[in-house]
């Protein structure tokens, strides 16, 4: 069934990819694989599915130590995309390879101390919010750059692109509310463009937005990343 869904999952991001034109490849697909099972998850991993996006700080690292013993370990990325309290950073910054949901400058300074000589470069993402609420998480895109600022000083983090939980699209949205759900990712975009102009030497190249309800108005827009968790291993008990 994993394997199905996958195919599916497939199916859809590229025939999104040529109805707007992106580049083949240039949409890649994230499992969401938290409250699942190493065993659902090694069912994506023989389907061919490499990299896993987790949410809660200790279920990502036993899994993430389940699999350092196994063959596959070596192939797997590690995404952490959840909030994250600045006391447990830690753990991220010995686990993972990347982070979705930096807010802080204080969070990257913790990130960049925390993160051992022997490991590769962590990943950074910057969270941005686009809902405009006060109790969303994110930074708002006034607050970007003195983040990516902050990141640049440290060779133990690679800025890396921007993140996005965008208010959920929902069943059956009308065509004006596609059109402004899709005009807040547009912002995101641009703002992404923006950033490649403002550090012309950093690798910026990640756009992570667009789940199972909004992939196509999300590849639309420009996404390189999609995070998708129940479309592929089915619903879950816990958000
Ligand atoms: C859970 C989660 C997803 C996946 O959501 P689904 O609705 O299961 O596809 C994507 N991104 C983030 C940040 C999540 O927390």
């Amino acid at each position: 069934m994993i394997l199905d869904n996958l195919k599916q999952i497939k199916i859809r991001i590229q025939a999104s990819i040529d109805k707007y034109q992106r580049s083949d490849n240039s949409v890649e697909l994230l499992a969401v694989s938290k409250t699942k099972s190493v065993d659902e998850i090694t069912q994506a991993i023989l389907a061919g599915q490499y990299s896993f996006g987790e949410n809660y700080v200790q279920e990502g690292i036993n899994k993430i130590t389940h699999f350092h013993n196994t063959p596959y370990h070596a192939a797997l990325t590690w995404h952490f995309i959840g909030p994250l309290q600045s006391n447990k950073s830690k753990h991220i910054a010995m686990h993972f390879d990347w982070i979705h949901t930096v807010d802080s400058i204080k969070l990257v300074q913790r990130l960049a101390n925390q993160r051992p000589d022997s490991m590769a470069p962590l990943n950074v993402l910057i969270q941005v919010n686009l809902s405009e609420e006060e109790t969303k998480s994110g930074v708002s895109f006034d607050e970007v750059n003195a983040i990516v600022d902050e990141i640049m000083r440290y060779d133990k983090l690679q800025f890396r692109g921007l993140m996005a939980i965008p208010a959920p699209l929902g069943q059956n949205p009308t065509l004006e509310q596609q059109d402004n759900h899709y005009q807040t990712m547009l912002r995101l975009s641009d703002k992404l463009v923006q950033l490649k102009q403002d550090y012309p030497t950093m690798p910026i190249d990640t756009l992570s937005m667009g789940m199972s309800d909004d992939l196509d108005i999300a590849i639309k827009a420009g996404s390189t990343l999609v995070r998708v968790g129940t479309a592929i291993f089915g619903t879950r008990n816990y958000p």
